[in-house]
Parts: structure tokens; sequence; C-alpha cells
């Protein structure tokens, strides 16, 4: 048993290795990444439950490695955040929205890191790109999660009472996941609820699951919340969804992400018909 023991930290420091090694590395080549033109915003539709017409988009990121390929945003913007590298990525994100905003219809929802949020740069560098861009912010919906919120309330909810002073609509991502979710529905107004993915997922396989996206959709919209449900992927999803009166549905039923000119040529091979 002692031998197995050691052979299973040995195993586990090496594994530990390889992690942080994968981790450094992609911080060092998340450095010139950006000034290399490696990263592409890809749009998401989300679609009205009751007519199915597209409302907006969601912005998200995607990063073309030249050794690895395509790098997930889930490998890469922790070591991001981490490093302090979605400092400037968050802005040229940001930047990019504003840009597309041209190039669609409707709205176009961007995630904003705990970091990014916190910056004392954040709302200056906003307000400048509102001025530049020439953008309505009312087109820009800035998705947060509750860990924004979690470290310095206080001057958490001032930057969101700016963001909504500066014409701007906030969404509350991943709800649900996080330790006090119903707290910071009662200490913030949010414009949106995204139910996180996860809920949408075990509709049809756990029991309480739509218990509980019932629950959220009639709770946020009594808070007067547009709500908004993540990740559906079967046609059953997205009944029940629209029938218990969920607003807006997100997923690859719907949509996978895509570039904006992938988009725009579905358009087009659409009025060709
Ligand atoms: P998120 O904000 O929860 O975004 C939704 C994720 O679910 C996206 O993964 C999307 O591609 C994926 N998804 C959408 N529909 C479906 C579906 O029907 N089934 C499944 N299985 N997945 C679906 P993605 O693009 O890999 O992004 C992962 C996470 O990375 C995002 O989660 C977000 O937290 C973060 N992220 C992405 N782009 C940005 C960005 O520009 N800035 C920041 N700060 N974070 C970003
Ligand atoms: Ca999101
Ligand atoms: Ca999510
Ligand atoms: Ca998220």
């Amino acid at each position: 048993a002692k031998s197995s023991g050691r052979n299973c930290s040995v195993i586990f420091r090496s594994g530990m290795n390889d992690m942080l090694e994968r981790r450094r590395q992609l911080e060092a080549d998340l450095s010139d990444a950006l000034e290399q033109g490696q990263f592409e915003l890809f749009l998401q539709p989300r679609v009205d439950a009751a007519t199915a017409a597209i409302s907006g988009y969601e912005a998200l990121l995607r990063w073309h490695h030249p050794e690895r390929g395509m790098v997930s945003p889930a490998d890469f913007i922790p070591v991001a955040e981490a490093s302090g590298q979605i400092i400037p990525l968050g802005e040229w994100v940001l930047e990019q929205a504003c840009r597309l905003l041209d190039r669609i219809d409707g709205h176009i929802s961007v995630n904003v890191s705990p970091l990014q949020f916190r910056h004392p740069e954040f709302l200056p560098k906003l307000r400048a790109l509102l001025a530049r861009t020439g953008v309505q912010p009312g087109r820009i919906e800035l998705e947060i999660t509750e860990s924004v919120l979690i470290d310095d309330d206080q001057r958490a909810v001032l930057v969101l009472n700016e963001l909504k002073g500066l014409g701007f609509s906030i969404a509350l991502d991943d709800f649900g996941t996080g330790y006090s979710s119903l707290s910071y529905l009662n200490r913030y107004p949010f414009d949106t609820i995204k139910i996180d993915r996860s809920f949408v997922n075990n509709l049809g396989q756990a029991e309480n699951a739509p218990v509980i996206v019932r629950t959220i959709i009639s709770l946020g919209t009594g808070l007067g919340m547009k709500i908004v449900a993540e990740g559906v992927e079967t046609i059953e999803e997205a009944l029940f969804l629209a029938q218990a009166g969920c607003d807006e549905l997100q997923g690859y039923l719907l949509g996978r992400p895509k570039p904006v000119a992938d988009l725009q040529r579905e358009v087009s091979a659409a009025l060709a018909v």
C-alpha cells in the first residue's frame, strides 16, 4: 500500500508539472497572440422563444494558435485572468464587438471577466470606446458572473450603476451555479439572467430540474428581468423553456458560434432562394 501511495504521488506530481508547464507555455504564447492577430470573435445567436426571431448574439472569443490550432477559451481565459493579460484582451473584445455591431441586427453580449470589471481603467476605457466608435450602448449587453460581486460588493454596485447610466444592459451569467445567486438578485437590478447550461441539460434527466428552471424563470420574470437559457441542444428543452415562459434561447439547437462572415453568407444564401 505504501509503495502504491508513493507511485500515486509521483504520478500526481508529474501530472501537476505537465499542467503547470502547459499553463506557462500558454501564458508565454498569449503574450504576442494579440499583436499577431490570432484572436477572432465568434457570434452565437440568441432567439426569441416565442417567435424564433434572432434578438442578438453572444460574442465568444476564439484563439487560432499557430501550432495547437483552436484553443478553447475555457483553457486560456483562466490563464489570461491569472496573468493579467485579460485586460488588453478584454479591451480588444469590446472594441471588436463594437465594430461588429455595424454588420448585424440586434444586440451583442460581451463576457466581462472579474479582473477586467474591477480594473480602475475599465469605465474610462469604455467611455472612450463609446466616444470613438459612436455605437449605441443599448446594443451592448455586458455579461458578468456573480464572482464579480463577491469581493468588493459596494464598489461593484457603483460600477454597475455607472454602466447602467451609460446605457449598457447587464446580464448575470451562469445563473444558479454560484453560492448565493439569490442574494445578488436582491442587491442589483440586472436586465437579464442567463440560466446556466447545467440546468438546461438536466431537464430530461434530473427529476428536480424542471421545478428549478420554472422557479428561476418565474422569480426573474417577477423581478422584471429578461430570462435567457443557455446550452439549449434539443427541441424538447426548447419547448419546455418556451412553455415555462423563458424569453430567449441560446444553444447549438438554434445555432453554433460562428464568424460573422459565415452568418452573413447564411443570410445571403437564404435570400437567394
Ligand atoms: P459562457 O459565457 O457560459 O459561454 C457559453 C459557452 O457555451 C460557450 O463556450 C459556447 O460556445 C458554449 N455553448 C453554447 N451553446 C452550447 C450548447 O448548446 N451546448 C454546449 N455544450 N455548449 C454550448 P466557449 O465559447 O467555449 O466559451 C467558454 C467560456 O469562456 C464562456 O462561457 C466564457 O466564460 C468564456 N469566454 C468566452 N469568450 C470570452 C470573452 O471574450 N471574454 C471573457 N472574459 N470570457 C470569455
Ligand atoms: Ca456568457
Ligand atoms: Ca455558462
Ligand atoms: Ca460564463
